[in-house]
């Protein structure tokens, strides 16, 4: 059983907690469940290391999460085995998933001795300067959809900035955060300024969350966890960091290369089993070009590879859980009962395993809950409009706001629809909009504070103004 990580201490929790492998439906793990003292017992570790690492030189942290980067490094492809069975997701996902982790480790690195103050010209004179300053005790609360991924692009810029870590991992996927935290001490993180606790979000998460002692939570899930995190923090006005969910449209201009869209298009709605919250899962057509596009996304859908994890050539794992997959199962029945047509997909593999073949559905509307809610699973809706406006109107028409993508060769347009969208990142001509070097975050109920980039370490600090009088 892999146990709790707090300070250089390995309890072993009030339970178990069985991990899963989605290719075969079999526990092919076991982990401690933190209690509730071992939460209280996290947090205090976590307070008495703040004491010295805020103190480090930036440079100083620096130099050990250098370190932290190069053995990540070298465990990169562990790491990748481990999520890809743990999540289900094509082991080549998860190598370039390890890679991106150990980027995101060496990039705050190196970043936190260039995150300057400022010094400002106050009217009365003398000398007014800005210092950052780290916030404390932090609670990174994950999903299961990009485990260490997620957790990387929280805790990196928390510890480069000086706060010290509590890492709660999702019960489905705890054994890169552990891991994660092992090669974190391994490297010469001191005992203590990363803890990683696996237990109920319900429980544990709740407590972390709740705790007087943790200055702030930073939170990456559903729209409604996030929704109650808010309320519990409210009570201390503890800081909040909120990755939720999303709806994103990719909107497509009848003057594109279809054939090129239709598998952009098939990547970013399908990649992770389409289990990701920037999934361009509302692909809005213009009509024009309904019917050659459909052929084009449905014949890339249907020689998409679903298979082992493991196995070099395959394009889409399995769904995370059973659970998973009778929710992805029961929208494609929605859809169809709601008017839209199956084009493709929606089929187990006849073997063990939570796999679905990715769907389309053609003739979204508008007040269809397959339009509106997040599936969270290899799902596409089809819409098509007319008029520009009309591709605006329909993109923002939902609660969400996280990311999108745009197709068009009309320059003109192609900035005037990028203007008009209410997203927090999207990407013209191109599937990719996240970037280490770049905020990412969303707008409306998808979310609030940015990710990634310089932004980060802005969210893992408080600005101190001091004034020197001089005369
Ligand atoms: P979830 O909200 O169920 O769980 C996320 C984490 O919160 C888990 O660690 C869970 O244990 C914990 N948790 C659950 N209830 C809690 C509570 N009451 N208090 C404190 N912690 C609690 O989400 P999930 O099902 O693991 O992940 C899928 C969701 O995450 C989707 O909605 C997806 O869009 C979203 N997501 C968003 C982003 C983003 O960057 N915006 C990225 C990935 C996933």
């Amino acid at each position: 059983m892999q146990k709790l990580l707090i300070g250089d201490r390995r309890p072993v929790g009030s339970g178990v907690i069985p991990v899963v492998e989605p290719a075969t439906g079999e526990v092919f793990a076991e982990v401690a469940a933190a209690s509730a003292a071992d939460l209280d017992a996290a947090v205090a570790a976590a307070r008495n290391a703040f004491a010295t690492w805020s103190k480090l030189t930036a440079v100083a942290r620096g130099e050990i999460l250098f370190r932290f980067a190069e053995l990540v490094y070298a465990h990169a492809e562990e790491l990748a085995v481990l999520e890809a069975r743990n999540v289900g997701k094509p082991i080549n996902d998860a190598r370039w998933e390890a890679n991106h982790v150990a980027e995101t480790i060496r990039y705050y690195a190196g970043a936190i001795d260039k995150f300057f103050g400022h010094t400002i010209s106050v009217k009365k004179g003398g000398l007014d300067f800005t210092v950052h300053v780290p916030l404390g005790v932090v609670g990174l609360i994950v999903p299961w959809n990009f485990p260490m991924v997620i957790a990387t692009w929280k805790l990196a810029p928390a510890l480069a900035s000086g706060n010290t870590v509590v890492l709660k991992p999702a019960s489905l996927t705890p054994l890169t955060a552990l891991r994660l935290g092992e090669l974190a001490l391994e490297a010469g993180v001191p005992p203590g300024v990363l803890n990683v606790v696996p237990g109920r979000g319900a429980e544990i998460g709740q407590q972390l969350v709740a705790h007087p002692d943790v200055a702030k939570i930073g939170f990456t899930g559903e729209t409604a966890t996030g929704r109650a995190i808010m309320a519990t923090a409210a009570q201390h006005i503890k800081r909040v960091g909120l990755e939720l969910g999303g709806k994103s449209p990719n909107i497509i201009f009848a003057d594109v290369d279809l054939e090129l869209v239709a598998r952009e298009a098939a990547n970013s709605v399908f990649a992770n089993a389409g289990q990701d919250c920037c999934a361009r899962s509302r692909i809005l057509i213009e009509r024009a070009a309904h019917e050659p596009f459909l052929e084009a996304f449905v014949q890339v859908t249907e020689n998409l590879v679903v298979g082992d994890p493991l196995e070099e050539q395959t394009q889409m794992g399995p769904l995370i859980s059973a659970r998973q997959r009778e929710i992805s199962e029961s929208y494609i029945e929605i859809g169809q009962s709601e008017g839209t047509r199956r084009l493709c997909g929606g089929q187990r593999l006849p073997r063990a395993g939570f796999f679905l073949t990715p769907a389309v559905l053609d003739g979204g509307r508008p007040g269809m809950r397959v339009v509106e809610e997040e599936i969270f699973g290899p799902v596409a809706v089809v819409m098509t409009f007319d008029t520009e406006e009309e591709a605006i109107e329909l993109a923002n028409g939902t609660i969400y706001g996280l990311s999108g993508s745009l197709w068009t060769n009309d320059l003109k347009r192609g900035l005037r629809v990028a203007q008009a969208l209410r997203t927090g990142v999207l990407s013209v001509n191109s599937s990719t909009s996240v970037h280490l070097q770049a905020p990412f975050g969303g707008m409306k109920q998808s979310g609030l504070g940015r990710e990634l980039g310089m932004h980060a370490l802005e969210q893992y600090t408080e600005v101190r103004n001091i004034y020197f009088e001089t005369r």
